[in-house]
């Protein structure tokens, strides 16, 4: 279809001012940038402009449907036995290796979950970025591919291609550089439209609050909450959403090959490092009540209980990991010889007391110093760096001993990560209130 032009810098100038676009301006927009027509500079400032003047629900899901149009849509319309296709997104964290937990669990429960996920965006990680760091894992499918691997063994692990949402890649790496990450439309147009494209049936949301978090008050938390439940719920998607806690990171380890190591552990339900499983224990909670939350979105259980304990015999009988192991091998994957590097610098404790509160944002730009993310579009990650916390919020600590191990290479920044870790922990006498991990639970999505 031929598409209406128009002038870039009036469009800007419109959104500066904080007028209402049409579909067909959003549309121009966005394939013009995909296109490569509009260069970075214009969107970045359209971008910058969005941040600030918002868009309302009408907007919104123009700009969803325009990037769920820049690309193809999958179709499973020949999967067997009509599986329910189902799946879930983190609204971005720290530490979160959640997704290579549950889409093996979920899919072992015969549910089928085509995940298409993003890169690590502003001081959050992503579970592309993640799986690459496993040698030879490809994330970067053919359509065919992806779906016959769905076919296969339930599961498979993408990004967006230039066939899936190609204006999200795209646009998602200009927000990741140009401080335009934390904004609710755009957050809500770049998950829906990957999510749209996949064809599934059902979405399982976990929207993330916090000082680690895009969203900082529960009232954002619970707003961005309820736009992606209407933008999905107008699509004719099941919806359901949590708000979880990211006021610290989740697990132990934050840097790709690091969280891994530790998604593989609880997989195989064993130790990672000097971690014992059960210093694991809020990575494999979180991951059971979302693999629950999906079980029970996709018909194939009763209740929330009954998708709690089906996801929890697919982890304690090996098969969500036998399953995680065959997905690897066919996407290219050698995951015995994921990198495993040893600790290098160790952090200790000044004075004796209680973790009380932790800066989670400042520890996921301590790991990005390290290496684990970018920051330049440019920038090459590097998969071993990143971090290992040994105490976390409500752990008592004595002087001297470790807070924190870092792993790098050469030309990571050691003192900025230093003074980074050192202003995001406090150390207390009094022992603080009991960490919350989920804040708010809702089966139906009406929050
Ligand atoms: N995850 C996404 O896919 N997009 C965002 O904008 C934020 C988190």
């Amino acid at each position: 279809m031929a598409i209406k032009m128009f002038l870039p810098a009036e469009l800007i100038k419109k959104k500066r001012a904080g007028e209402e676009h049409s579909q067909q301006e959003i549309d121009f927009l966005i394939q013009s940038f995909t296109d490569g027509g509009l260069p970075d500079y214009q969107m970045s400032a359209w971008l910058m402009a969005v941040f600030f003047k918002g868009l309302n629900s009408a907007e919104m899901t123009y700009l969803t449907q325009a990037m769920l149009y820049s690309g193809r849509m999958l179709d499973f319309s020949d999967l067997k036995n009509s599986m329910s296709k189902i799946d879930k997104h983190s609204t971005g964290g720290v530490g979160d290796k959640t997704s290579l937990i549950i889409a093996p669990i979920v899919a072992s429960c015969g549910i089928a979950v085509p995940m298409i996920s993003g890169r690590g965006l502003g001081h959050t990680g992503g579970t592309l970025d993640k799986l690459e760091s496993i040698p030879g894992f490809r994330t970067q499918l053919e359509l065919n591919e992806f779906t016959d691997l769905i076919k296969t063994y339930g599961l498979a692990f993408a990004g967006q291609t230039a066939e899936i949402c190609p204006a999200d890649r795209k646009i998602y790496a200009l927000r990741d550089v140009t401080g335009t990450v934390e904004s609710i439309p755009l957050i809500v147009a770049s998950i829906m439209s990957k999510k749209l494209a996949e064809g599934i049936d059902g979405l399982v949301m976990d929207v993330k609050v916090g000082s680690g978090a895009f969203m900082k008050t529960q009232e954002q938390a619970v707003q961005l909450a309820r736009q992606l439940i209407s933008v999905g719920r107008q699509s004719g998607k099941k919806m359901a959403a949590i708000i979880s806690n990211m006021n610290q990171p989740l697990g132990r380890f934050v840097g790709n090959s690091l969280e891994v190591e530790e998604a593989i552990a609880i997989l195989k339900q064993t130790s990672c490092r000097r971690q014992p499983l059960s210093a694991l224990k809020d990575t494999e909670e979180l991951s059971l009540i979302l693999a629950a939350h999906m079980i029970f979105l996709s018909g194939v259980a009763s209740s929330f209980e009954e998708g709690n304990n089906l996801a929890r015999q697919a982890l304690m009988s090996g098969a969500a990991f036998e399953l995680f192991d065959k997905i690897s091998y066919a996407q290219g994957g050698r995951l015995s010889e994921l990198p495993v590097h040893q600790e290098q610098f160790s952090i200790r404790s000044s004075q004796s007391g209680y973790i009380a509160h932790v800066d989670c944002e400042k520890i996921g730009l301590a790991a990005i110093h390290l290496g684990s993310g970018r920051r330049l579009t440019s920038d090459v990650i590097t998969p071993t760096a990143g971090l290992e916390l040994h105490c976390k919020i409500g752990e008592k600590i004595e002087k001297g001993q470790i807070l924190y191990t870092l792993y790098f290479e050469k030309r990571a920044d050691l003192s900025l990560t230093q003074n980074l870790l050192m202003e995001a922990t406090t150390i207390s006498e009094k022992k603080p209130q009991p960490f919350e991990l989920v804040i708010e639970q809702n089966l139906e999505g009406n929050l």
